[in-house]
């Protein structure tokens, strides 16, 4: 079956501050989102459809596809005011099924190892996400800081991307979740969750495959960079 990545990178950056979106800032001489589409270029993934934001669409098709050469990005699409509006928008430019995988621009350190363990989990189970363990306790806080719960620790995976779904599901949960409007989506995996309640299963992947968000990662990203030899 054929293989398409939507690569998201039509956040607005709000968390990291600065002019520029964080995806198109730049890490040891590259945009954080070249690190990212090298990585599904490479690998075994067919086709690649990216979601930018508004008015960003040359920008990135002169200065990231073809100035990097990465001619596995078939579309560009523009993406929309919440996460999910933006898959959503993505999904529609998918022009023929298979597996499709949903990845954050953001997260550079993917690899192709995760990406062919996903794979072959999502060939027996049609949804896959990645996930680490987490290593801190997480408790659950009222709005006025107050410990309402502690869930167990064992548990509790932290959830990342990519997270991979047979075409038929993934739009068939997103299509019932665009019509309702809820800002309390934060991943892919919660709209199956909710509008179809398939089961999904979760892969181990790497505790490097950060989400680069405050400024903060910027430095943990730039180490990471340099111990992969990606610098
Ligand atoms: O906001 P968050 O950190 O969850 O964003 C994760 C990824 O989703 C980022 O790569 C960001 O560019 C993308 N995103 C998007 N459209 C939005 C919001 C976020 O493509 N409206």
């Amino acid at each position: 079956m054929k293989t398409t990545a939507l690569i998201l990178a039509a956040g607005k950056g709000k968390r990291m501050g600065g002019k520029i979106p964080k995806q198109y800032m730049e890490l040891e001489g590259y945009p954080i989102i070249y690190y990212t589409i090298e990585v599904f270029q490479k690998s075994f993934i067919d086709e690649i459809i990216m979601v930018v934001g508004e008015g960003e669409k040359r920008y990135c098709e002169k200065e990231i596809v073809k100035k990097y050469g990465f001619n596995k990005v078939k579309k560009i699409v523009e993406g929309g005011k919440e996460r999910y509006h933006s898959v959503y928008n993505g999904l529609k430019a998918i022009e023929k099924g298979g597996y499709v995988y949903i990845h954050d621009g953001a997260r550079p350190f993917i690899t192709e190892e995760i990406l062919w363990n996903i794979q072959k989990e999502v060939e027996k189970n049609k949804a896959c996400i990645v996930g680490v363990p987490v290593k801190d306790t997480i408790k659950l806080v009222s709005r006025e800081n107050i410990v309402i719960d502690t869930p167990e620790r064992k548990k509790l995976w932290q959830i990342q991307t990519p997270q991979v779904f047979e075409y038929s599901i993934i739009m068939e949960a997103y299509k019932k979740i665009i019509k309702e409007e809820d800002s309390t989506i934060t991943d892919d995996a919660m709209v199956v969750e909710k509008m179809l309640g398939y089961p999904i299963k979760v892969v181990e992947g790497s505790y490097g495959n950060i989400k680069i968000t405050t400024p903060d990662d910027i430095f943990v990203a730039k180490e990471l960079m340099k111990s992969q030899g990606r610098e």
